[in-house]
């Protein structure tokens, strides 16, 4: 071990004697889980109760790609309903979360791979609103979104989550929200009412997925190519999968990692989430 790589050990190892916030990767599956109250939404609900208060959310949202990254910097950000052929109920929720844009400046200034651009145009999507509705409904905690830049491969993501280290020190609740298995073209759909219902692929996959990160191996899930046939059905495309990174590059030597919510739904997809600290 070289010096650097030494000192850098030791400085971690001094941080992780402080109360670090934890880190979640969530599920959010469909937005309908929104507005309903399920044993997902509930879980969302009692995860809040079961953390320390955080003085602000940084989500990391499938649906939000962009070229380049970006984070939210308003004072007020829009709900954005980016979805179709759900019920009016859904378009008519607004939720009013404050944003944070000295936040927004120094989670820009933390992160030295890449340029982070601020950003007054988006808000919260779908993949951050469904999920934090539920656990913070007072709306009285801000919220700001970190884009997935598009352009880029696991490894740089994961990378890119370790500088967000510091904002766990400071009481900042990061969420990664996607689905570790996510394909929406073989999605059973008769069994979408039957919670737990998984394809044999999508179950292996889970198990698999739920094994690496349990040992803390996480390189496998980062070249998550090769790990077969099946991580090709269960990652068709990457968004929804690389929140899961994320979380898992802000992980640090001490911290536990549990998993809630653990169940397929619709075939193939599955909720499985996880709480990192
Ligand atoms: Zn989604």
């Amino acid at each position: 071990m070289n010096s650097l790589s030494a000192f850098n050990k030791f400085t971690r190892d001094l941080k992780e004697q402080e109360q670090l916030m934890p880190v979640l990767f969530i599920g959010h599956g469909s937005p309908m889980n929104g507005i309903e109250d399920n044993e997902f939404s509930r879980r969302w609900s009692q995860m809040a109760k079961e953390i320390p208060v955080p003085k602000a959310v940084l989500v990391v949202s499938a649906h939000w790609f962009s070229q380049g990254t970006q984070v939210t910097a308003m004072d007020f950000p829009e709900t954005i309903h980016d979805f179709g052929g759900f019920p009016k109920e859904l378009f008519d929720v607004q939720y009013k979360a404050p944003g944070n844009p000295a936040l927004a400046m120094e989670t820009a200034s933390l992160i030295h791979s890449a340029h982070v651009e601020l950003n007054h145009d988006w808000g919260l999507d779908h993949g951050a609103w469904t999920v934090i509705k539920h656990m913070y409904p007072e709306a009285n905690i801000p919220v700001l979104q970190l884009s997935i830049d598009y352009s880029k491969g696991p490894q740089y993501h994961f990378d890119l989550a370790s500088e967000l280290f510091e904002l766990r020190k400071k009481g900042i609740l990061i969420i990664g929200s996607g689905n570790m298995v996510h394909n929406l073209r073989m999605v059973a759909w008769d069994k979408m009412n039957e919670p737990g219902f998984g394809y044999d692929w999508a179950l292996k996959m889970n198990d698999t997925f739920k094994h690496f990160i349990s040992a803390g191996d996480f390189q496998p899930l980062i070249h998550y190519e090769k790990l077969g046939m099946e991580s090709k059905l269960a990652i068709p495309t990457p968004e929804h999968y690389l929140p899961l990174l994320y979380a898992l590059g802000l992980k640090g030597n001490k911290d536990e990692i549990s998993f809630f919510n653990d169940k397929a739904v619709a075939g193939s997809l599955t909720m499985t989430s996880v709480k990192i600290g």
